[in-house]
């Protein structure tokens, strides 16, 4: 199957691309993004005929189904990293917390939250790839504190591949920034910038459009690419867990086939809910994407009014970091997907140029149709993490925020699972100010500590060894010295 581009083609860039190429090199023509041609028609009971099979089977046959260019045993050696989670059987277990209401826990990768699900397989392909072509590969993350960890898991030692990260210094929790500075492959990079997830962002975008740079990268026979989840590498990962939510309601006899199902998903760039859409396109029975977002409510906005305005909007810094977003990627495969390229090329530019774009009135009804939205505070997500703890169940504060869906949108009286993105290890004072009902700074150290003693919580080996690990990396710099530092590490490595 080829891939096709959200705006269009520039006359330049292929009119349509292999996966490989929308892989390795993920920006389309005039800065959009690609997208498969259709999505692949599955064979008739295609779900019921994988009640009984793994996570990886159901994976391997999805992704055969999307008829990418990988030989069938990269792609074999891709999905076995899903041996290293937990429980290998069971990668991300679906788990019952009230009647009607289940949550579906993606964080049982290396690194506690859901981007191992799709980066894990990601970075073993991507090197595949890299090698076979006998090209190098720099990657570029920037990472609010998710993202960098499990890119840097994901890709330690790789061949032909090297990463360099960048995080905001301070802007992290202790846990992720000692998941990332730890990391020890000698073609990793980790660098801290002074300033916000936005500034790292930002830095990250200029290099990714700058000709000089890539000019210097070519010199040493390097060529660039990106880890975050513009790379449709990403997304196809992320469509799998979506069959397998529906077939693990079908397995433990909670619903029969055809019983339609809600879906809520913690939001930010819109990858993890994408997934969900394409799934429901392929024919998995979701009635609808109910999609949390934290009080940047940019998301909601976009979905309750089809207009989508950033205009004087400052990112607000919230206790769900990973969903504080202004500009989200990813609903512009959602935008393709409805209302086709050249629609999608317009409300894209005027959302570069104005900041703002507005769909009409019929164009909403669409959205709507697939969407609803809503939006919570920190506040409510500390009472959540409370609610849930009394009755046994420990949830992280990304996970929170999917409680305001689950009261407010349901318009029917459906079985409905919500998305767990992270291990409550990885916010741990915030949980604990959550159970104490306080706002004292604790370390992330004392927060596990009391947490796992106090409510006989496990915590993970990996976990606890970092805060003993030996630190490999120290580069905290200004921003406008990235570039300079990067070079430095592609000479000496
Ligand atoms: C990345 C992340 C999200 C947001 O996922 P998107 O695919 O960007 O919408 C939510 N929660 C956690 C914990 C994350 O790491």
């Amino acid at each position: 199957m080829n891939f096709v581009e959200t705006r269009g083609n520039d006359g330049v860039k292929p009119v349509e691309a292999t996966f490989s190429h929308a892989i390795l090199n993920p920006s389309a023509s005039f800065g959009g993004l690609y997208v498969p041609k259709e999505l692949p028609v599955l064979e008739e009971n295609f779900i019921l005929n994988h009640k009984d099979k793994s996570y990886k089977e159901l994976a391997f046959d999805i992704l055969k189904a999307f008829e990418i260019d990988i030989d069938e045993s990269e792609i074999n050696k891709a999905l076995d990293l899903y041996d290293n989670f937990d429980d290998k059987n069971n990668p991300c277990p679906v788990v019952k917390v009230k009647n009607d209401l289940f949550v579906h826990e993606q964080y049982h990768g290396p690194t506690r939250a859901f981007k191992d699900m799709a980066l894990q397989p990601f970075g073993s392909i991507l090197s595949s790839i890299a090698k076979k072509r006998d090209e190098k590969y720099l990657i570029l993350a920037a990472t609010s504190g998710d993202t960098g960890p499990a890119a840097l898991n994901t890709f330690k030692n790789k061949e032909n591949i090297q990463v360099a990260c960048l995080y905001p210094d301070g802007g992290t929790s202790d846990v992720q920034k000692l998941q990332m500075v730890c990391e020890d492959g000698k073609n990793l990079k980790v660098i801290g910038i002074k300033g916000n997830f936005d500034d790292a962002q930002s830095a990250l975008k200029s290099l990714l459009a700058s000709d000089s740079f890539k000019e210097e990268l070519q010199n040493d026979g390097i060529k660039l690419s990106a880890a975050n989840s513009v790379n449709f590498g990403r997304i196809i990962f992320q469509i799998i867990y979506h069959f397998w939510s529906y077939i693990q309601l079908l397995k433990q006899e909670e619903i029969t086939f055809g019983e339609k199902i809600y879906l809520i998903v913690p939001s930010g760039n819109f990858g993890n809910v994408l997934g969900g859409f394409y799934a429901q396109n392929m024919g998995v029975p979701i009635e609808k994407l109910l999609v949390a977002s934290n009080e940047n409510n940019i998301l909601t906005q976009w979905i309750n009014t089809g207009i989508y305005d950033i205009r004087g909007k400052d990112l607000k810094l919230t206790k769900s970091p990973a969903m504080d977003i202004l500009k989200s990627s990813n609903i512009e495969r959602v935008i393709y997907s409805l209302y086709g390229a050249q629609r999608t090329k317009e409300l894209m530019t005027d959302l570069n140029d104005n900041n703002i774009f507005t769909m009409t009135e019929d164009e909403t009804k669409k959205l709507q149709k697939y969407f609803s939205a809503v939006n919570s505070d920190d506040n409510y997500g500390q009472k959540i993490i409370k609610e849930f703890l009394d009755e046994g169940y420990l949830m992280d504060p990304h996970t929170a925020t999917c409680l305001k869906a689950y009261e407010n949108l349901k318009e029917k009286n459906l079985k409905t699972v919500l998305y767990s993105t992270a291990e409550w290890t990885k916010f741990s004072p915030t949980v604990l100010n959550s159970l104490n009902n306080n706002d004292t700074k604790y370390s992330d150290k004392e927060a596990l500590d009391e947490i796992s003693s106090k409510y006989n919580a496990n915590l993970p080996q990996s976990i606890k060894d970092l805060f003993t690990a030996k630190i490999n990396h120290d580069s905290i710099i200004d921003k406008e010295n990235i570039e300079s530092e990067i070079v430095k590490f592609i000479r000496e490595a």
